[in-house]
């Protein structure tokens, strides 16, 4: 593999450096075939698996461009979820960290408009937003998108399957004609290119191969009986006892069932589909990501675009007839420089599907026998931490270090018994050692938060 340093490109200094603090060494592949492209202001299709570094490939292409004394909206961003702008938002902050003032504003549908619209009125370089909200926005006159450079397109292809291309038609016209339009996606390049066809001028297309590293990530395939197969599911995670694993289905009731039977047999399960309303699906990735729930059950669009550091174990409950589809799985654990683990469950009539997978990475797949698995000795997994809600939030001026703060303080716990602190608007999660929870939760609600007393109650993935 050829390594490609950001300082082949021409970037000023202060970004270069900034990269480096946050420890972006050399380019991803996705990045060091767009940027290129993306610095010279051309548009562009660019396809790669979920955790591949898309963000900055076009977070760097707009910092590039953009001119912090210009106070204009010089770039758009779109994304089908409020939680994928959240997390672009983010990254587009990390890396616009070399700068002084370049304002990033999230703008998205289930919050308030009368905030946005101040903030709008404010002044931001940079809006991330859905398409939806960005619409009512150029509808009630709010928002200027003619200084727009440049325009993203981010996860196309799931804007596209939600429906969302006559939003996105009308954004585009409220742009300059003269701007760069980059569009990035999972899967699906065809379908794509028809769909934003009118939206582009002249495309580069470039695609980074759905091919994992296969000396990192260790495959093994088992034979189930279709109805052995959440009985297996069971049995590989008492046997490998992974952190966190990520197990695929086909469909969103095999997910509800799946979880479901594995929380009666004691292990931390949730499931994850399309359909849930965003709190929910805002609780289960905070409990999945601060280790309070083990095995998180998905269908391959819940689980797109997720940026989840590390998984001890991908499942495949079924194999996917759909050889990328499986390869993108398999690709979501041994991420960075970590070993992965990738089990696959195959039924009978799977086989063919695995016949493709062997064809596509050029050599057979290994099979395993499930009968020898046994637990290994101890308890059934059970999630590291356990997490604690409390009904207060940003909204309260609460911030993360005030809750540690409460939880260390006089005599308290000690720092490493504490997880992740997420704060959102109204409420607050805090991770913590399962040991070391009934202390936690006795400190924090006879001793006070910041002087108050908020209400408090432990959720649980059983
Ligand atoms: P994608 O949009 O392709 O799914 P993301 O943009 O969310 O991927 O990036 C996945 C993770 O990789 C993020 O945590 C990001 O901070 C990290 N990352 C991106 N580029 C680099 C790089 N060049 N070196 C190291 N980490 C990177
Ligand atoms: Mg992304």
């Amino acid at each position: 593999m050829t390594v490609s340093p950001f300082s082949d490109l021409p970037l000023p200094q202060a970004l270069l450096s900034n990269l480096e603090l946050l420890a972006y060494h050399e380019m991803t592949d996705i990045q060091a075939k767009s940027l290129p492209l993306i610095l010279e202001g051309r548009d562009l299709i660019a396809q790669a698996k979920t955790g591949s570094g898309k963000t900055a490939a076009f977070g760097i292409g707009i910092l590039f461009k953009l001119n912090p004394t210009y106070f204009a909206i010089q770039a758009l961003v779109l994304c089908p979820t409020r939680e994928l702008a959240d997390q672009v938002s983010n990254e587009l902050r990390r890396l616009a960290r070399f700068a002084d003032n370049i304002k990033v504003l999230t703008l998205c549908g289930g919050a308030p408009m009368r905030p946005q619209i101040a903030s709008l009125e404010h002044g931001a370089h940079i809006v991330v937003g859905t398409p939806g909200r960005i619409r009512d926005h150029i509808g009630r006159g709010t928002i200027d998108l003619s200084h727009v450079q440049t325009l993203v397109l981010d996860e196309a292809d799931r804007m596209v399957d939600m429906g969302f291309h006559e939003e996105i038609s009308g954004i585009v016209s409220a742009c300059p004609t003269r701007r760069q339009t980059l569009l990035f996606s999972a899967t699906y390049a065809e379908d794509i290119r028809k769909a934003s066809a009118a939206f582009l001028q002249n495309p580069t297309e470039i695609k980074v191969e759905a091919q994992h590293d296969g000396a990192r990530i260790e495959q093994r395939f088992y034979d189930v009986s279709d109805k052995g197969r959440n009985a297996a599911v069971a049995q590989l995670l008492n046997h490998y006892k992974p952190v966190s694993t990520l197990a695929f289905c086909n469909t969103k009731i095999h997910c509800r069932e799946l979880a479901a039977e594995l929380r009666a047999q004691g292990f931390s399960a949730l499931a994850l589909y399309g359909e849930l309303e965003q709190k929910e699906r805002d609780e289960i990735l905070v409990l999945f990501s601060n280790q309070s729930c083990s095995v998180l059950v998905a269908t391959d669009v819940a689980a797109r675009g997720l940026d989840i550091q590390s998984l001890g174990a991908v499942i495949n409950v079924d194999v996917s007839k759909d050889t990328e589809v499986h390869i993108h799985r398999v690709g979501r654990t041994g991420r960075g420089q970590e070993k992965g683990l990738a089990l696959s469950l195959c039924a009978p009539n799977e086989k063919k599907w695995v016949k493709l997978i062997e064809q596509y990475q050029k050599g057979p797949v290994q099979w395993f026998d499930l009968a020898p698995l046994e637990a290994a000795p101890g308890q059934a997994l059970q999630a590291p931490m356990v997490t604690l809600l409390i009904m207060g939030g940003k909204k309260d001026k609460l911030r993360p270090g005030d809750i540690l703060g409460a939880l260390t303080g006089d005599a308290g716990l000690s720092k490493d018994k504490i997880g992740k602190i997420n704060v959102f608007e109204f409420i607050t999660y805090v991770a913590l050692h399962r040991d070391s929870a009934k202390q936690a939760y006795a400190q924090l609600s006879e001793g006070n938060i910041k002087g108050r007393n908020f209400k408090m109650r432990f959720i649980a993935a059983t």
